[in-house]
């Protein structure tokens, strides 16, 4: 069975042709299924009984099953998928109230595990297992759009999920074009954020190409000695080049760049470290994103206290960065990417040891 989301239009075009249907029988099919939120080709009521039964012969929508679905009392929906091979990925919706009304936000994976290596991070753990297809991600977005109420429309996208987007893109690139096209989601460029640990030749290909989208570069050190402590992967990689293709990026595309800072107790949250990552960013079009650790089971990092992630505002705001604290959401359902199958499989080993000590 072929996964149609991996590529709708190359696959639909030639088999309607062969089957002598006109050419709009593929918008149909699209309207079913980014606008009319369709769940199979049996409700695609417009096309001939013949074809759905022959669509649904040759092409499956759902290549993954719904493990776990997961709800928070603050609107936060967590989707815990088990792919065709057995791997797992998590995604997540997010329900904001800003001044203009609503934002429903998705949060998607790129890859099952991931190869960076963050010391603090859940997803990779246990190292990467393999990327993600086109298909399996377009497939966390119509999935999590089917959790919507039908009045309820996405608005932005954050591929801020398990793996490494950049070391993705050329499966990313393809679903993303899915989510922007007025026929797909309809989520327009300018409200997709990739979220990268930085990797410059990956950052200057998406800049060449397709600067349409916001770029987020995961800094979480003010030095590269600290950095090489905490993202291992940046041992290959100085600041001084991330920065300077993410000012690339920035020329490129016009939109503002946003920096992500993982605030670590004892690690990266004096105000010493403040200061240098002000002057780190001095001159800079961005936003700092300052991310209060989340717990991950089994690993030794903690939360700074309220009066430490006060005081490192402090003096980000007096030295005129624009930061802001990522209020956390969906905590009771794990709703950092990566922690909700990291706690499942440390349950898991728990209670297998359990019954091995018994
Ligand atoms: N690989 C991409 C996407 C990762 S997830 C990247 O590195 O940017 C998006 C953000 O969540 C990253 O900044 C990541 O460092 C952060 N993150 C991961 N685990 C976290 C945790 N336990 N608490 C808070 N932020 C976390």
């Amino acid at each position: 069975m072929v996964h149609l989301f991996n590529a709708i239009d190359e696959l639909l075009t030639p088999w309607l042709k062969e089957r002598g249907q006109g050419a709009y029988r593929l918008g149909q099919v699209r309207r079913w299924l980014f606008a009319q939120r369709v769940r199979d080709f049996r409700e695609m009521t417009d096309l001939p009984q013949a074809l759905r039964d022959e669509l649904a012969r040759d092409f499956t929508l759902w290549s993954s099953q719904i493990e776990r679905h997961t709800q928070a009392e603050d609107g936060t929906e967590k989707l815990l998928l088990t792919l065709a091979d057995g791997g797992q990925i998590e995604c997540v919706l997010l329900r904001d109230r800003v001044p203009s009304g609503w934002r429903r936000t998705i949060c998607i994976s790129t890859q099952v595990g991931c190869g960076m290596g963050c010391v603090f991070c859940a997803s990779g753990l246990e190292g990467l297992a393999r990327n993600l297809t086109t298909g399996e991600i377009v497939e966390q977005m119509l999935r999590l759009q089917l959790l919507l109420d039908p009045d309820e429309r996405l608005s932005h996208i954050v591929v801020m999920g398990m793996g490494e987007p950049l070391a993705n893109l050329n499966a990313l690139l393809p679903a993303l074009e899915e989510a922007s096209r007025d026929d797909g989601l309809g989520i327009s460029a300018r409200r997709i954020t990739i979220s990268t640990v930085g990797l410059p030749v990956a950052m200057r290909r998406l800049a060449e190409t397709n600067p349409r989208y916001r770029l987020a570069v995961s800094l979480h050190a003010p030095n590269d000695e600290l950095r090489h402590r905490i993202v291992p992967v940046s041992k290959k990689i100085p600041l001084t080049e991330i920065l300077a293709e993410a000012d690339h990026y920035f020329e490129r595309s016009g939109r503002r760049l946003t920096f992500e800072y993982v605030l670590l107790a004892g690690i990266n949250d004096s105000p010493a470290q403040a200061v240098e990552l002000a002057e780190l960013l001095a001159g800079r079009t961005a936003l700092l994103n300052v991310i209060p650790y989340n717990p991950v089971a089994g690993l030794p990092y903690h939360t700074p206290s309220a009066a430490a992630q006060r005081a490192f505002r402090d003096v980000l705001e007096a030295r005129g960065v624009s930061v802001q604290f990522r209020h956390r959401k969906g905590d009771a359902i794990d709703a950092a990417c990566g922690q909700l199958r990291r706690r499942l499989s440390v349950e898991g080993q728990e209670s297998r040891a359990g019954i091995v000590g018994a």
